[in-house]
Order: structure tokens, then sequence, then C-alpha cells
């Protein structure tokens, strides 16, 4: 699905010395690679402040402490997605408020997100699946129009790009009233192990973030409040800094590979290729078919013996996963979520993608297909 090792290759002359520099520095924790890091990230997103910390479920988690929700507040996000996003909403006592996806993008219909909407309704997670914004400029004026904090998850659409009505853009993450990242292997902009980044560009609420990714002290050993211990370390950061430089080239890298798949697939009567927000680019985290009728299985496993890799993100929608279950949810609520878990199969997407392999895979695909 992924090539790390290719990517590795290509770049080890320059990682290999930042981390033997890490090492010999033997600032490990918190050192001069992370404030750089993160310098180049606010830079790169044209973000007021980038809070590294230890991974995208801990960045959700924070945001949420941070914005002092309270056991019983709602937050509304979306059934199509990665546990992640539901899972520290629970965590923290909050109550997820689960909406239907838009059955072309993948993104939260936001429809249904306004119908969703009570008194106790306190913050919106959209989520930016696959590699593509959710209809921000909307969410927005829905947040707005009802004093909602916007908490976005990015950690599939880092660098991606989001164009306002007004002529205006912002990067994925940048747009909400707190953006989070996750810095895992295989995302978009991915470490050699894990982490991930908080995004603000409001003052207050970054001190606050520090202060709780730090054990809620603002001075060493002082803790105003409880908080949690979530730190990027210093050589992730130094694999960062070079990764960094590459994103955008990444992400050509991987439209590429999208836009030869959508070439083969395009008219094919037995799948829908993944559509593209007009408002939004793509840096296509996955390309996801949706087939129509085809057994998904058969597929995956024809794929296989072939030697093409696919996955099925995600196989359960979050309201039948047995650790969400709840009496306000049951089967047929969420039905273009339950459809694309049905159907969805997502194809190898990375950054070292050639023709040749393009070329099997779609030929793979196609026989299938035509089977
Ligand atoms: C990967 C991911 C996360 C969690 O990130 P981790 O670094 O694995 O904790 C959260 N949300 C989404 C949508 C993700 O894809």
């Amino acid at each position: 699905m992924v090539d790390l090792l290719g990517q590795y290759q290509k770049i080890k002359t320059e990682i290999d010395k930042a981390v033997l520099d890490v090492i010999a520095s033997s600032a490990y924790i918190n050192g001069p690679e992370v404030k750089s890091f993160q310098k180049e990230l606010e830079d790169y997103l044209h973000c007021k402040h980038v809070i590294p910390c230890a991974n995208g479920t801990d960045a959700l988690q924070i945001a949420m402490m941070a914005l002092k929700l309270e056991p019983g507040d709602e937050v509304i996000t979306a059934d199509f997605t990665y546990a992640a996003t539901a899972e520290v909403i629970g965590l923290l006592r909050l109550t997820p408020v689960l909406v239907d996806v838009l059955p072309d993008t993948f993104t939260i219909d936001l429809d249904a997100l306004e119908k969703a909407i009570t008194p106790r309704t306190k913050a919106i997670v959209p989520v930016h699946l696959f590699g593509q914004c959710a209809q921000m400029e909307r969410v927005m004026e829905i947040a707005r129009k009802h004093n909602l904090y916007v908490i976005e998850d990015t950690a599939q659409a880092i660098g991606a790009d989001y164009h306002f009505s007004d002529g205006t853009s912002r990067k994925a993450g940048t747009i909400g009233t707190i953006g989070c990242t996750s810095f895992f292997p295989s995302k978009n902009l991915g470490c050699y192990g894990d982490g991930g980044a908080i995004f603000t560009n409001d003052d207050e609420l970054a001190a606050r973030i520090r202060m709780i990714a730090n054990h809620g002290q603002s001075v060493q050993y002082y803790h105003d409040e409880i908080g949690v211990n979530s730190r990027l370390d210093s050589l992730q950061a130094a694999v960062l800094r070079i990764k960094l430089r590459h994103l955008d080239e990444y992400a050509s890298a991987r439209n590429r590979a999208a836009d030869y798949y959508d070439n083969a697939f395009s008219d094919h009567p037995a799948v829908t290729i993944p559509a593209r927000e007009k408002s939004s680019t793509h840096v296509f985290h996955q390309y996801t078919l949706v087939l129509n009728g085809k057994d998904r299985n058969a597929m995956k496993e024809f794929l296989a013996s072939k030697g093409v890799p696919a996955m099925i993100y995600y196989p359960v929608p979050l309201h039948l996963q047995k650790a969400y279950t709840d009496p306000r949810y049951r089967e047929g609520d969420f039905p273009i979520t339950e459809r694309l878990c049905a159907n969805v199969i997502s194809l190898p997407m990375h950054t070292e993608m050639n023709d040749e392999q393009l070329a099997y895979i779609t030929s793979c695909v196609l026989e299938f297909l035509n089977s």
C-alpha cells in the first residue's frame, strides 16, 4: 500500500545525518530540532502556532481538553472515519453525535450536521478524509451561526489547500478553531515512529494547549490543571524537517498516481472513482473506489493473488462498532456510510509509484472488473 523504504532511500543521506546528529547532541526531548520543525511547519501552513505532540489521537484529545468541553457536551463528527476521532470524545465523557457523509467525496454531510445541532452542541469535528477538505466554508458559517468550536481532523490531509469563495485560501487544519494532525509513518507527512501536532491561530488557546500537553504546567513543577504527557521527540522532528521540504512534491506524486487510476477507471460501470471537492485540493492519502455490485472480498483476494495489496478503509461504520454502540443509533441510520463501508476498496497509493506499477495494478483491477 505504501513504499516507505523506497522513499527513505531517496533521502537517506540527509536523514541519516540528521538522525545521527540528534543522537550525538543528546537532546532527545524538546531539543532544537523540535523547535525548528515547529517553526518550519508554522511557516509552511501560514499558521501562528504549531504545538507538536505524541500522536494524532493525543492531538484531538488535547484540543478538546483545551476548549474546556465538559461531560455531556455534544460533539458532532462524521460516522465514516477512523475511530480515533470519536474515541477521544468518548474518553473525555463528551457525547459523540454522529452524522452521515456525502456519497461522492466521503466528507461530512452538512445538511445532516445542521439537523443534528442541539442546545448542548459545543463543537464540530470535520474530518478531511482520504486527503481532501470537508466543505469548510459552510462548516465555518454553521459554527458561527450556532457559536460552536471547529476542530479539524487533518490527519489525512496535511498540505491540502482549501479555497474560499472570496478568493482566499488556507491550508487544511488552519481554518477552524484548532487543527489536529498525525505523523504516523504512513500519513502524508510521516515520521519514523509516532508523532502529531495541533494548530491554532489563537494565542491564548496555544498557551493552554502547550500547558495541557506538558502535564498541565506552565512553569516547571507548578501544575495549574490536570494535563497529559504528550511530546514529539527530537529524532522524529529531525526526520519531519527533511520530509516537510518534500511534502508538496510528495502530494504531486500522489496526484499523478490518482490521475492515472482515474483515467483507467472513470468510464467503468462497475466502479465509481473518488470525486474531487472543487473547493479543496486533494493530497490523496488514499485512493478509494466504490464498487457498484461487484464482490469486494473477491476483488481483494483476486488482487492479492496477483501480488497487489488493497485495503478496506473502513469496514465498519462507527455507529455499528461494539465500542460505540449507543441506544440512539441502529443499523440503517446512516445509509451512505453503511453503503460505503460495504463497498469501498483502497488501492496502493504512495510517493514512489512508477508507470510500470500503475499499469500493472490498473490492468489487474480491470481484469477483475471485466470478469
Ligand atoms: C491516523 C488518524 C488519526 C490518529 O492519528 P494517530 O497518530 O494514529 O494517533 C486520527 N484521525 C484520522 C482521520 C486518522 O487518519
